[in-house]
């Protein structure tokens, strides 16, 4: 809100001229369209965000054998060495908590291996920007 500084009324910022006496006031003018200017350029900023984010969630699906296939492997993997080292040490273990350990090990391994995906992909997308504002 600002204050007509001739008749002392009030008004919404968006308005440059005043709603009681019609006066316009040229400050104004430039408040809103620096006001509208920010706007634009958080729109943009959120676009551009946007844009990022859909590339590295798509170029992440491409890879998703290669994560799900590390994934079976180590949950496989990971099983088959705890069972073996329980035969050896002679310990009875029921299977299920193997089973379970495996898949949350397996499961660990397959989120850090995103995450570095990840920031490959965003090491990537940097580098590619940089290179075009040399360009
Ligand atoms: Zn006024």
């Amino acid at each position: 809100m600002w204050d007509c500084e001739k008749c002392k009324a009030q008004n919404e910022d968006n308005f440059d001229t005043c709603w009681s006496c019609q006066t316009f006031f040229e400050s104004r003018v430039s408040d809103s369209t620096d006001h509208q200017l920010k706007i634009k350029e958080d729109d943009q900023k959120i676009a551009e965000e946007k844009k990022r984010e859909a590339i590295i969630n798509k170029e992440l699906d491409e890879k998703g054998f290669q994560i799900w296939s590390l994934a079976i492997f180590s949950y496989i993997g990971i099983f088959a060495a705890l069972l073996t080292l329980f035969i050896i040490l002679q310990i009875n273990i029921p299977r299920i908590v193997l089973v379970a350990i495996a898949f949350y090990a397996g499961q660990k391994i397959k989120k850090d291996y995103k995450t570095s995906l990840r920031k490959k992909i965003i090491e990537e997308l940097e580098k590619d920007i940089y290179n075009k504002k040399l360009s």
